[in-house]
This record gives structure tokens, C-alpha cells and sequence, in this order.
């Protein structure tokens, strides 16, 4: 871990915003920005203090992995320490993360404050350290490689396993137990495999429906490596597709592989959406098209950097994302062809390497 260059990056951040100090509550910012990988606990980040509090289940963990912390012991009661603390740093104004604080534990930091006195303002604070995650360290892409070579395996060794008359809840079973038996940690998200019609949903979930001949099957899988993941869909068909499978499929592999030709290092996310979904509207089903073209994958499965409408992020080197066009027909079926991606000497190269079937 290199918590300390890290933290440098982020006091950077935090001067540029005129922020003092910032509590970090977000799980994997939280291990980001000190090692600590425990399920509860604040960072409290200064100028020149980095403070962990955490409950006693913790304590013990904490001190081994956050060397670079002072460790605090809390409670349930914010009023016991976190005036204390914050007056301690000896500062006006601190930032917290408004995407992941609710709006109950907000009133409760303030209303601790208040009652002690402690002059300190709140001040929302949104993406700050997900920005700096967007930009792998080559140790991380070394984990998001690991993840993406088990999710390879796992997607070679369904297409061995999947045959018509298989319930989509067994295949994805099958996978889920390859990947686990094979390296990976808690699966990062829930595998789909959804055939047939049920495949017109983006985000369907495993069910007891049998696989077809002849109709497409969507398998979206990830596995997760060290605390990475990886993120991978395919589209297959057990028998021979038909002809509206086959036009369907080649218009989002094509437009997958224009993307990956395409997106180069400066783009916006908005423009590296549009080079794929040129390739689907020119087809025809631009219309069927309805998500963004990817995401960031890193500690989480889904983070910045955004690739969709409107998204003015800027891909840079270091940034692991993916790539993923889709068609969806409703009462018919959907298409997705998805690899994770790092932008490198200025272009894109996959990092999840499973074959894509071409009909000819
Ligand atoms: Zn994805």
C-alpha cells in the first residue's frame, strides 16, 4: 500500500477546496487512504494529522494495518469523541462526504459539535478520493488483472458447461463456484445469466427459466482479487442463432470494438460513449441502447470514471474502466459485450481477455 503518497494527493484535493480536514466514512475510501479494511470507523485526515476511530472489535486490526494512523477507540455516542477530535486538530473547516454520510448521521456530527462549542462548519464534499481512485497505481492494476484473468477461466469454463435445458439459477451457480473455487474472494456482484427475453433486461437476475436453442444468453460476471474486481459480459447461444440474433449481436461487437479503437487518452466520458453509440444508432437501435457505455472498476465494481451522456470526466492514463455496448429488444432479448479496459500509452487495451464469437 502506498497510503502515504495517497494521502498527499488528497491533502492536495482538500487545499483546493479550502477544507481543512476531512472525515472519511465511505468503506472503500476508507481503505483506500489507510489499509484498514474493518466494516465500521471514520478517517479524520488534516493537514498533518491522520486520525482512525473505531469500535473495540477493531482496535486490534486497525493498529496493524493503518501504521501510519493514530488510533482512537470510539463508541455509539458521537458526543463521547467526535468534538473532542475535531477540536483537537485545531481546525475551521471539515469536509465530509456527502454521497455516503445520511442526512440523520449529518444532523447528529453537527448537533455534537454544537453542544460542545466547537466552532467548526460541515462542509459537503463529493467524489474527492473516488477521483483519485479513478487513477490505478500499477500494484492495483496488477489485482484488476488477477480478478480479470479468474473471470476469463470462469466465462471459458461456462461456455463448456452451458447446455439447453440448463436453468439460467444453475449456470450462474456453475460460475459463482468457479469463481470462488478458483481464486476469487465474494463475488463483486450478483452474476446475471438471463436468456431469451429475460435477456432484454440490462440487470436481470438468474432465474428458473430453461435455455433455448437458438436464443441469446447473457452471462455478466466479476470476480473479486485481493479487493479488486474485475467486471466481464458475454453473449452466447446455445444451438444457431437466428438471423435477428446475429444482426443484433454484430452491431454491438462492432460497435464495442469501434470504442476500443476509438477512445483515446483526453476524451471526455461523453465522447467515448458516443463512439460506440454511433455504431448502434447507425445500425438502427440506437433507441435500444439505454445505458451508459461503462464505468471505473477498482475496489468497487462500479466507480468513476463515468462513460455516458454527458459525463465531461477525462480518461486519463491509469484509469481501468469498462467498455460495455448493449442492445435491448424487449419480448425479444438483449446483446452485451463488456471487457475491462485500462487506458495505457495513450490508448485502450482490454484487460479481460475472453473470446467473442463472430457468426459469419
Ligand atoms: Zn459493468
Amino acid at each position: 500500500m502506498t497510503v502515504n503518497s495517497r494521502l498527499q494527493k488528497l491533502r492536495g484535493s482538500l487545499a483546493g477546496k479550502e477544507i481543512d480536514a476531512i472525515l472519511i466514512s465511505q468503506p472503500e475510501n476508507r481503505y483506500y487512504l489507510s489499509g484498514f479494511d474493518g466494516s465500521a470507523g471514520f478517517l479524520l485526515i488534516s493537514m498533518d494529522k491522520t486520525v482512525l476511530a473505531t469500535d473495540f472489535r477493531y482496535i486490534e486490526q486497525a493498529t496493524s494495518q493503518a501504521p501510519d494512523y493514530e488510533i482512537v477507540r470510539i463508541t455509539n455516542n458521537l458526543d463521547d469523541w467526535f468534538p473532542g477530535l475535531v477540536s483537537n486538530l485545531d481546525i475551521k473547516r471539515l469536509g465530509f462526504e456527502a454521497g455516503d454520510i445520511t442526512f440523520d448521521l449529518h444532523h447528529r456530527l453537527r448537533d455534537a459539535l454544537n453542544k460542545k462549542r466547537v466552532p467548526v462548519k460541515l462542509v459537503p464534499v463529493d467524489g474527492m478520493v473516488e477521483a483519485l481512485r479513478a487513477v490505478k497505481e500499477p500494484t492495483e492494476v496488477e489485482l484488476i488483472k488477477k480478478a480479470a484473468a479468474i473471470t476469463d477461466a470462469a466465462y471459458e469454463h461456462a461456455g463448456s458447461v452451458i447446455k439447453v435445458g440448463m436453468t439460467e439459477k444453475q449456470v450462474a451457480w456453475e460460475i459463482e463456484k468457479y469463481l470462488r473455487e478458483n481464486g476469487s474472494q465474494a463475488v463483486p456482484f450478483e452474476i446475471i445469466v438471463a436468456s431469451g427475453p429475460n435477456s432484454a433486461l440490462p440487470h436481470a437476475k438468474p432465474s428458473e427459466r430453461t435455455i433455448q436453442s437458438g436464443e441469446p444468453v447473457l452471462i455478466d460476471m466479476g470476480a473479486r482479487f485481493d479487493g479488486y474486481a474485475s467486471d466481464l459480459s458475454r453473449t452466447i447461444c446455445a444451438g444457431n442463432p437466428d438471423d435477428t440474433l446475429k444482426k443484433v449481436y454484430h452491431a454491438v461487437l462492432d460497435a464495442q470494438l469501434a470504442a476500443m479503437s476509438i477512445i483515446k487518452e483526453g476524451m471526455t466520458g461523453h465522447q467515448a460513449d458516443r463512439s460506440a453509440r454511433e455504431v448502434i444508432e447507425q445500425a438502427g437501435y440506437g433507441e435500444a441502447f439505454g445505458h451508459a457505455l461503462g464505468h471505473g472498476v477498482g475496489l468497487a465494481a462500479h466507480e468513476l470514471p463515468r462513460l455516458g451522456t454527458g459525463s465531461e470526466e477525462l480518461l486519463t492514463t491509469g484509469m481501468v474502466f469498462t467498455v460495455e455496448p448493449g442492445i435491448y429488444l424487449p419480448g425479444w432479448g438483449g446483446v452485451r459485450i463488456e471487457d475491462t479496459v485500462i487506458m495505457e500509452r495513450g490508448r485502450v487495451k482490454a484487460i479481460t481477455k475472453a473470446g467473442k464469437v463472430r457468426y459469419d
